[in-house]
């Protein structure tokens, strides 16, 4: 398991639908490894494999200090309602749009041993594996704006300081100082 670049917006491999996993092995839980020490290392909601320049229908989540992955996700909404909220992507650092989601959906898939998974999700979990399992298609949240919200996005991309650039490495933040009471 290791901290992994992440590509950025612009590469290919986000815009290419990711495979279907088929095989339930050690490579697929050290993909899942990667995933989850490089979603921490970033400070992200979630990380779906097309980030890490692999394509597989693979992604992970850590939302309300609970950590997960789904392979092979099937998503459903529940409901009608939807939320218009702020919303990032690792692939487009430093920057949030309002986008709309639906406000529940359930999410079937397997985890990396190939056991059945069932995620029913609200709001902030929702959002994160509509977000991930758009990603496993090749569609970025960019692409979920309206039209004018999406053209303003788009130029300020152009003007992005890592515009040009492949990918990057996060650097984990550094452990919270903890102060010793003196005595
Ligand atoms: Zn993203």
């Amino acid at each position: 398991m290791s901290v992994t670049p992440i590509r950025l917006f612009g590469d290919p491999v986000l815009r290419t639908p990711a495979a279907p996993v088929v095989d339930f092995d050690a490579e697929l839980r050290g993909l899942v490894g990667d995933l989850t020490e490089t979603m921490f290392a970033a400070g992200g909601a979630g990380l779906a494999a097309p980030q890490l320049g692999v394509g597989l229908r693979v992604f992970t989540w850590f939302v309300d200090g609970e950590v997960g992955h789904l392979v092979n996700p099937d998503v459903t909404p529940v409901g009608e309602e939807t939320e218009e909220g702020p919303e990032g992507c690792l692939s487009i650092p430093g920057f949030r749009w309002d986008c709309r989601r639906h406000l529940h959906v359930v999410a079937t898939g397997w985890n990396m041993h190939g056991d059945p998974v069932r995620i029913e999700g609200s709001e902030l979990l929702a959002r994160a594996v509509q977000h991930e399992t758009d990603h496993l298609d090749g569609v970025l949240f960019v692409d979920r704006l309206d039209a004018e919200a999406r053209a303003a996005a788009l130029a300020e991309l152009e003007a992005a300081e890592w515009a040009g650039m492949a990918a990057y490495l996060p650097t984990p933040a550094p452990d919270p100082v903890v102060k010793v009471s003196p005595h």
